[in-house]
């Protein structure tokens, strides 16, 4: 049995004719769709084998309506929807490609509300599917952790606390008000954050180091929680001392993360205003996402929202 060799890409130029027409026509968005997954060798997704073809319509001859695929090895029939955030979903695939485009695309990441209006489908149908493709945006479970000169600190969505006043309360009295998250940020690279349950320095020790080689210089501000990292990673833990206006010593600074929360309060307070706990995660995907991907042409970012479309499917669940 033949199998298909997973690697193709899709060039800029031929992005930019394509994509506008997979926005507004259901058989182009199909085949775009199509292109993107399997590249020149659609291949089972039962069995890999490539021994697959097109289903017709027996009256006219022409591609099925359903868009049907049919393996002449295993005898299984699919459609590209198949193993994908958007199998579960019914409309049209049209939709899905100018959501994924305008998600990938919109520096501040795009709301429900814009796709039911520009989509003209409901609020309801736009959530579900900004919902998925925010999934879609997660980092994949095999990625690397992050390695190299990592800043780390936490994140208050709902507002900060002062210091000293709330901070000691904050994961007890103050869970209900505030939901903490961690965020890590390789310098000039990639970035990770979670909602996090409390702030305290089990918690918030488990993960850095869930996220962050060992190997790693880490820097933070001077948050008790982070007490003992330094026997944890190899490149050492420097902090910088915010209590006493202390910014930066040489090169110990949090800026980075920083300004990565500038962005992401701006972005939840300017589309989203409020984010509840339980969705927030995603929305933390997204953000993630844009910023890990700003060296990225738009083309190349929409191709890896879809990309990370593929095989989430049946680990969707509501993030804790
Ligand atoms: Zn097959």
């Amino acid at each position: 049995m033949k199998k298909a060799d997973k690697q193709h890409s899709l060039s800029k130029s031929d992005f930019i004719a394509k994509m506008p027409l997979a926005c507004s026509d259901e058989t182009a968005a199909v085949e775009f769709l199509e292109a993107q997954r399997w590249g020149e060798t659609p291949a089972c997704v039962k069995c890999g084998s490539v021994e697959v073809y097109k289903m017709a319509d027996a009256k006219t001859g022409e591609r099925s309506k359903r868009y049907l695929w049919r393996c002449r090895d295993c005898k299984e029939q699919y459609t590209v929807r198949i193993g994908t955030v958007y199998e579960e979903s019914r409309i049209p695939l049209k939709t899905w490609c100018f959501a994924f485009w305008r998600a990938a695309t919109s520096k501040k990441g795009v709301s429900a509300l814009e796709i039911s209006r520009q989509c003209q489908i409901s609020y309801k149908s736009a959530l579900f599917l900004m919902n998925r493709i925010r999934f879609a945006m997660a980092p994949d479970a095999a990625a690397p952790k992050l390695a190299g000169e990592i800043e780390a600190d936490e994140l208050y969505v709902g507002g900060k606390p002062r210091w000293g006043k709330d901070y000691g309360s904050l994961g007890r009295s103050n869970k209900r008000l505030k939901t903490p998250v961690f965020c890590a940020v390789e310098r000039s690279g990639q970035k990770r954050s979670r909602v996090v349950a409390d702030v305290t320095g089990k918690t918030l020790k488990t993960a850095i180091q869930e996220l962050v080689d060992q190997q790693s210089r880490v820097m933070t501000d001077e948050n008790p929680a982070y007490v003992g990292l330094r026997a944890r990673f190899e490149g050492g833990h420097e902090t910088v001392r915010h209590t006493i206006k202390e910014y930066a010593r040489g090169d110990v600074n949090t800026n980075t993360v920083e300004s990565s929360f500038a962005l992401v309060r701006r972005g939840i307070h300017g589309i989203y205003h409020n984010v509840s706990r339980e969705h927030l995660q995603r929305y933390l995907w997204q953000f993630d996402f844009l910023w890990n991907g700003r060296t990225l042409n738009d083309g190349e970012r929409t191709i890896a929202v879809i990309k990370g479309s593929e095989g989430k499917r049946l680990m969707y669940k509501q993030p804790a």
